[in-house]
C-alpha cells in the first residue's frame, strides 16, 4: 500500500477486537524467576496468591503455557463502549519536525481516568465480582488507576478504598472528586488508617508519600476486611495480561494497512501499557524474526531500568508483599516530586525486567523539562494534551524522529500514547512560568533505596 492511502486514523471495527488476551509468560525461552514467599522464600504457591488477590487473577498470574487467554464475555462487551481504540499516523508531527519517519500512536486516553488503566480495571473489578467479594482496596499514584477502578467498581457494584499518594493527592485534587463521584472513598498516604502507614509518618511526617508505602496501606486494609480483597494496577504479569489488548489492536491494524514497524516505544511505570503495546510483537522478536527495535522510556527521576539492580525485592515499602525478581530502586526509594506521578515505582515487573535483562529491549531515560517541551510539541500539532508519563515516550519518539531526519531513514515508529493530562495541569503550569526542575538522583540517593533490597542468599 503506498504511503498516501494511509488514513490518519487506521481503525478497527468492533469485529475486529480481539477475543483473548496474549500471554508473554507463555512464549519467553526462559521464564522469569518465581516470586518467592519472603517468610521462607521458596517460590509462592498460587494458594499463596490467593490470599491477598482475586482467585482468577492469581490464576492468571501463575499461568506459562497458555498463549492465549478468553476475555471473558462481559469484559469484552464493556471493552466494546471504549475499543478499538484508534491508532492514529501523526502526519501534523511528522510536518512539524521535518522528518521522513512515520509516526503512528495507539490513543489510549478516551475514557473518563484518561489513561490506559480501565482495560485492566475492568477485568479485575469483573473477576472480583464473580468471586462474590464485596469490596476491593487499592493505591493510586498519578490518579488515573484510582479513577479507572473507581470507574470499573461503580460498573460492577463493588465497594472502593483507594490510597493516593499525598503529593499527587495535593497535585490534582479534582482527581479526587471524580473517584469520589464514581462512589470511590480516597485516602492520602501515608495515612493515619493503617500499621504501616503510622509507621511511615512517624519516621518522615513530612514525606511525600510513594506508591510503595501506597501499596502497603492497600494491602493492610484488605487483609483485615472480610470479603475484600487487594488489586493492582500495574507491575504483576496479569496486568499486563489485560493490557495486551493495546498490543493486539495495534497489531491487527498495521497488518490491516501493511505497515512494517521499525520501532515499538513506550513509557514505563510498573511496565503496563509498555508490557501491553509490545505483547503480541514480542515472539517473533524472540525468535529473531523481527526487524524491529523496542524500546522502553523511563524518567531519569526514577531510573528503575537504567540504573537499578536486577534482585528480589518487595514491591512495596511495607514489605508485604511476595518478593519479585525485578530491576529495582530499593523498597524504600522514594523519588522526588516528578510530575509523572505513574512513573515513580521503585521496581518494574518482571516479564520487562527477563526481556531488558536478556537483551530483547532497550531503555531510554529521559529529563522532565525536555519531557514537557515534547508534549507542547505534540499538544500543539496533535491536538491533544498528552499526560506527563506519555509524555516520556514522545519525547523519546521526537528524538527519534529528528534522528531520521538527519539519516534519511523513513522508520516507522509506533508508540502508545497511554493517556491524557488533563489533571496535570499543576505540571503545565509549572512548565510554562520555567518553575519546573529536573531532579536526578545522586549515587547516594541510590544507595539509600540499594540499602533496602533484602539480604537474602538469591540476591548473592
Ligand atoms: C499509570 C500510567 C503509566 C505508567 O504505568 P505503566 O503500568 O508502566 O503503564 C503511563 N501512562 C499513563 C497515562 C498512566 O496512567
Amino acid at each position: 500500500m503506498s504511503n498516501k492511502t494511509i488514513p490518519t486514523k487506521l481503525l478497527l471495527t468492533e469485529n475486529e477486537l480481539p477475543k483473548c488476551w496474549y500471554n508473554m509468560n507463555a512464549v519467553l525461552p526462559e521464564k522469569h524467576d518465581p516470586a518467592l514467599n519472603p517468610a521462607t522464600l521458596r517460590p509462592c504457591t498460587v494458594e499463596e496468591f490467593k490470599g491477598p488477590f482475586c482467585d482468577e487473577l492469581a490464576e492468571q498470574e501463575f499461568n506459562v503455557t497458555d498463549e492465549f487467554i478468553p476475555i471473558p464475555e462481559e469484559v469484552r462487551d464493556f471493552y466494546k463502549m471504549i475499543r478499538p481504540s484508534p491508532l492514529i499516523r501523526a502526519y501534523c508531527l511528522e510536518k512539524a519536525l521535518g522528518t521522513p519517519a512515520e509516526i503512528y500512536y495507539k490513543f489510549e486516553g478516551n475514557n473518563t481516568s484518561g489513561s490506559h488503566k480501565l482495560n485492566s480495571a475492568i477485568a479485575q473489578a469483573y473477576y472480583a465480582k464473580k468471586q462474590g467479594l464485596t469490596s476491593l482496596t487499592t493505591e493510586t499514584g498519578a490518579g488515573q488507576w484510582g479513577t479507572a477502578l473507581s470507574m470499573a467498581c461503580a460498573f460492577f457494584g463493588l465497594d472502593l478504598t483507594v490510597y493516593m499518594v499525598k503529593v499527587s493527592a495535593e497535585q490534582k485534587p479534582f482527581r479526587k472528586t471524580v473517584m469520589e463521584t464514581y462512589g470511590a472513598k480516597v485516602i492520602p498516604s501515608p495515612s493515619t488508617t493503617t500499621e504501616i502507614g503510622k509507621k511511615i509518618l512517624a519516621e518522615d511526617p513530612d514525606t511525600n508519600g510513594s506508591l510503595g508505602c501506597a501499596i502497603s496501606e492497600a494491602l493492610e486494609l484488605a487483609m483485615k476486611t472480610p470479603k475484600c480483597k487487594y488489586v493492582l494496577g500495574s507491575a504483576l504479569d496479569h496486568v499486563l495480561l489485560h493490557q495486551s489488548i493495546i498490543g493486539l489492536e495495534t497489531k491487527t491494524a498495521l497488518e490491516k494497512y501493511d505497515i512494517e514497524p521499525d520501532i515499538l516505544i513506550s513509557c514505563i511505570g510498573g511496565g503496563s501499557n509498555f508490557g501491553g503495546l509490545i505483547a503480541p510483537f514480542i515472539k517473533d522478536k524472540i525468535n529473531g524474526k523481527a526487524k524491529y527495535d523496542i524500546i522502553a522510556v523511563e524518567p531519569a527521576s526514577c531510573p528503575s531500568l537504567t540504573r537499578g539492580k536486577y534482585a528480589y525485592d518487595f514491591g512495596d515499602t511495607g514489605k508485604m508483599t511476595p518478593l519479585l525478581k525485578m530491576y529495582t530502586l530499593g523498597n524504600g526509594f522514594v523519588p522526588s516530586a516528578n510530575h509523572a506521578g505513574g512513573l515513580r515505582y521503585h521496581g518494574m515487573n518482571p516479564i520487562i525486567s527477563k526481556l531488558y535483562h536478556d537483551g530483547y529491549i532497550s531503555v531510554n531515560s529521559v529529563e522532565q523539562t525536555r519531557v514537557f517541551e515534547a508534549a507542547v510539541q505534540f499538544a500543539k500539532t496533535e491536538g491533544i494534551l498528552p499526560a506527563p508519563e506519555s509524555s516520556h515516550t514522545i519525547r523519546a519518539v521526537i528524538d527519534q524522529a529528528l534522528k531520521c531526519k538527519e539519516t534519511g531513514e523513513k522508520k516507522k515508529i509506533v508508540f502508545c500514547l497511554s493517556g491524557t493530562g488533563y489533571f496535570d495541569l499543576k505540571a503545565y503550569e509549572q512548565y510554562n512560568n520555567k518553575t519546573m526542575n529536573d531532579y536526578i538522583p545522586t549515587d547516594e540517593d541510590l544507595a539509600k533505596g540499594f540499602a533496602t533490597i533484602p539480604d537474602i542468599p538469591q540476591n548473592k
